[in-house]
């Protein structure tokens, strides 16, 4: 791998197109395996584990990101209901995007490796997927499936996924719906350094760039590097 597969500038790490094909998304072609590995375990539960998002370029994420910091897509704040941006000063907005959306080049699903799933068998015919705290807790429909993910993940029983997002670190929002395939991702995590990021954000057309740029190391610290240290 290379730096512009860290900050998702480079595709020649994901599998191949008929792989793609069957898992309906890109993924890195090494957790191709290991992720058949923990679907076909699942599946003797009952799950149908799918994914929905899986490889997101740059500048897929730096599109979410303009059209957040412009008003055009919700900004959520820590309980998932939507914030008025306009009452927000820019390095708010910019930490407020940053509690639900990754920095363009500083994404986990640029490498591949993170994939954000979901149980395809308790997913009732035409309900559209939001990823939000209530479909995987409580009586929310995936909350069983994700119950069996945390027994697996504990029991070192789940073929290097774990989940990154794990719980509130003052950071990135908990997902319960995001996993990380942690052996590879580790690799990734270690190449991208503040460096290469901040050569990356300048060079793109990115809204609140400025905010950013001064406010890098903070962001860095906070949503970069905060993530689960227990690594598979
Ligand atoms: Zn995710």
């Amino acid at each position: 791998m290379n730096p512009a597969n860290v900050v998702g500038q480079s595709e020649t790490h994901l599998c191949d197109a008929s792989d793609a094909e069957a898992l309906s998304v890109s993924v890195h072609r090494e957790v191709v395996e290991p992720f058949a590995a923990l679907r076909a375990l699942a599946a003797d539960t009952g799950f149908d584990v799918a994914i929905l998002s899986g490889f997101r370029s740059f500048d897929r994420q730096l599109s979410i990101w303009n059209r957040k910091a412009r008003g055009e897509l919700a900004v959520l704040d820590s309980a998932a209901r939507p914030l008025n941006i306009a009452s927000l000063t820019e390095r708010e907005l910019v930490f407020a995007i940053l509690r639900w959306s990754a920095l363009p080049g500083a994404s986990r699903h640029h490498w591949g490796t993170d994939i954000d799933v979901f149980d395809a068998a308790a997913r009732p015919a035409g309900y559209e997927i939001e990823l939000v705290p209530a479909e995987y807790e409580g009586a929310g429909m995936f909350a069983p499936f994700s119950a069996w993910l945390d027994e697996r993940i504990a029991n070192r029983t789940s073929f290097g996924f774990f989940r990154p997002y794990d719980r509130d670190r003052s950071g990135i929002a908990p997902e319960r719906w995001h996993l990380s395939y942690g052996p590879l991702a580790a690799e990734f995590a270690r190449m991208l350094s503040i460096e290469l990021l901040r050569d990356t954000v300048v060079s793109a057309d990115m809204q609140l760039k400025d905010v950013v740029l001064a406010n890098l190391e903070e962001i860095v610290d906070r949503f970069v590097k905060n993530t689960n240290p227990d690594v598979p």
